[in-house]
């Protein structure tokens, strides 16, 4: 076999393939070395079990290829997928082949990895943490325990076990002291249980399936080895879930922390831009929820840059300058950059913004924030903040906004007597490629929430036209995002009292589980 690829003559670059690990779900299970064949990768290709959010980390333009592979469902032939990483790889592309889990368990990364040592091309192998023993960890089983369980046998459930030509022999399963795991077993319950049970195993072991395992959605079925496939026909539980067998069962009853989580087993969906989404969903899923991940809006460049950049050019001249989102921030100082090479172009204008979120912005180009509200994060309280603070009569004030907002900070400072130039930041547009999954996802398996955390991104969900489930609850940020939801026909179940995005967060918690 040649393994070496030193000694192959290169075309132009050299290719080379990563079979890596995505670990199970949770996309914090992720290797540094996973994370960064995914930065480095042209091409990624991957299936199934990985989960879609991984593939953020990629930069721009990285191609990708989903080869599927749900049983029953293969989106591409294993024959294929080999190919397919050769070909790739010998373009001279960085190809970074993700598959769930451990790469080389129950994977077929062993199969991939020797056809790219056939072909000659550069490979390596990079582990990820397996469901095997991440799944029951997170459902509260270790998979060893000092006391009681000292040995662990991993094996698959792909295979009939009533047929002749099964490589797994069920007398030595059964026999096997300590844990036993399975995978791929659900689809063959009664089979696999009853074998290991044929050959001694005791029916009255515990077991316990773990599905979608570390990921919000993660459900436990608990029962033991002789009433397991009964309970799964009665509960119509389905793949993907890895199968334990053993005492440890019994410490998910003390250690259960990842289900125990508040929000466990409810479903969010988040509607912002996919930019600040990520804030948002990582505070609902600590707390456990299973977030829908449904960017709704895009932030684009102003319909007229040129005028945009002119007014930050003159910013320096300013009495005051007043963001009023976060994005404006992003907005002003992205063209401050292109603009000047010495933040002191800023001058002395004094920095107000409306709320804590867009102050955190500020701070982060290491500018002080002069003036926000008290607990009004919306366009009358920052009014309000202002004329609570000292006269603006006849100061310039430079307000950095989005094109579709309200005009109240300029008709209220102006009516305040101030100058007010109005800076077009951003426009605020539909997203239309970055949510199909979240679509599916809400369509297939409904929600309990729905968050909305301005007035775009209810105008823009309500515009793609996907009905909202039954009996789903509307959460808002504050007061303007709700009188546009009750516009548009919308209930408003719960409006945060603090317009921030912890405080909508808050707000959730207390309408889902008190
Ligand atoms: N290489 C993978 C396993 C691939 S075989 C790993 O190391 O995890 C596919 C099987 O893995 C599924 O049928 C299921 O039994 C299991 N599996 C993978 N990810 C899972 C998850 N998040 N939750 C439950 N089971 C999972």
């Amino acid at each position: 076999m040649a393994t070496s690829s030193s000694s192959r003559k290169s075309t132009v670059t050299e290719g080379i393939c990563y079979l890596v690990g995505s670990g199970p779900g949770d996309p914090g299970l992720l290797t540094l070395k996973g994370k960064a064949c995914i930065e480095a990768a042209d091409v990624l290709v991957y299936d199934y079990l990985c989960n879609p959010e991984l593939l953020r980390h990629a930069k721009p333009g990285t191609q990708r290829i989903y080869v599927g592979k749900k049983a029953r469902d293969h989106a591409m032939k294993q024959e294929d997928i080999n190919a397919l990483v050769v070909k790739l790889t010998k373009e001279g592309k960085t190809v970074t082949r993700l598959k769930g889990g451990d790469p080389v368990l129950f994977g077929r990364g062993a199969e991939e990895a020797q056809e790219l040592a056939e072909a000659g091309v550069k490979f390596e192998i990079v582990p990820g943490i397996t469901s095997a023993i991440a799944g029951p960890a997170y459902a509260g089983i270790p998979v060893t325990h000092r006391s009681h369980a000292s040995q662990l046998t991993i094996f698959t459930g792909h295979e009939d076990p009533t047929k002749a030509e099964t490589s797994l022999d069920y007398a030595k399963l059964a026999q096997a002291e300590g844990t036993k795991v399975f995978l791929m077993g659900v689809e063959r319950m009664g089979e696999i249980t009853g074998e290991l049970m044929k050959h001694g195993a005791k029916a009255e072991t515990p077991m316990a399936l773990v599905r979608w395992a570390t990921h919000g959605r993660q459900q436990t079925l608990v029962a033991t080895l002789g009433t397991m496939a009964q309970r799964v026909k009665e509960t119509g539980f389905k793949a993907p879930a890895v199968a334990v067998v053993g005492d440890v069962v019994n410490e998910r009853q003390s250690i259960n922390w990842f289900e125990n989580r508040p929000l466990f087993g409810k479903r969010v969906v988040v509607t912002r831009t996919r930019q600040q989404i990520g804030a948002v969903s990582k505070q609902l899923a600590d707390l456990g929820a299973d977030v829908i991940e449904l960017p709704t809006i895009r932030i684009t460049e102003p319909t007229n840059p040129v005028e945009f950049g002119e007014l930050v050019q003159d910013c320096h001249t300013y009495d005051w300058i007043v963001f009023s989102s976060p994005n404006g921030v992003e907005a002003f100082f992205k063209m401050f950059d292109k603009l000047f090479d010495d933040a002191r172009a800023i001058g002395g204008a004094r920095i107000a913004v409306i709320g804590p979120g867009t102050g955190v912005k500020i701070r982060e180009r290491h500018l002080a924030v002069d003036l926000m509200p008290e607990k009004d994060f919306v366009a009358e309280g920052l009014v309000k903040a202002f004329r609570d603070h000292q006269d603006i009569e006849n100061l310039k004030v430079l307000w950095v906004r989005a094109e579709e907002v309200r005009d109240v900070v300029a008709d209220g400072l102006t009516a305040l007597g101030a100058i007010v130039d109005e800076a077009q930041a951003y426009k605020t547009v539909a997203e239309t490629e970055d949510n199909l999954d979240g679509i599916e996802r809400l369509k297939e398996e409904g929600a309990d929430v729905i968050t909305f955390t301005s007035a775009s991104t209810v105008e823009h969900f309500l515009a793609l036209g996907v009905p909202l489930p039954e009996g789903i609850r509307t959460a808002s940020i504050g007061p303007v995002t709700s009188a546009e939801m009750k516009k548009r026909g919308l209930k408003v179940d719960v409006e945060a009292k603090e317009h921030t995005i912890p405080g909508l967060v808050k707000a959730v918690r207390e309408m889902l589980v008190g």
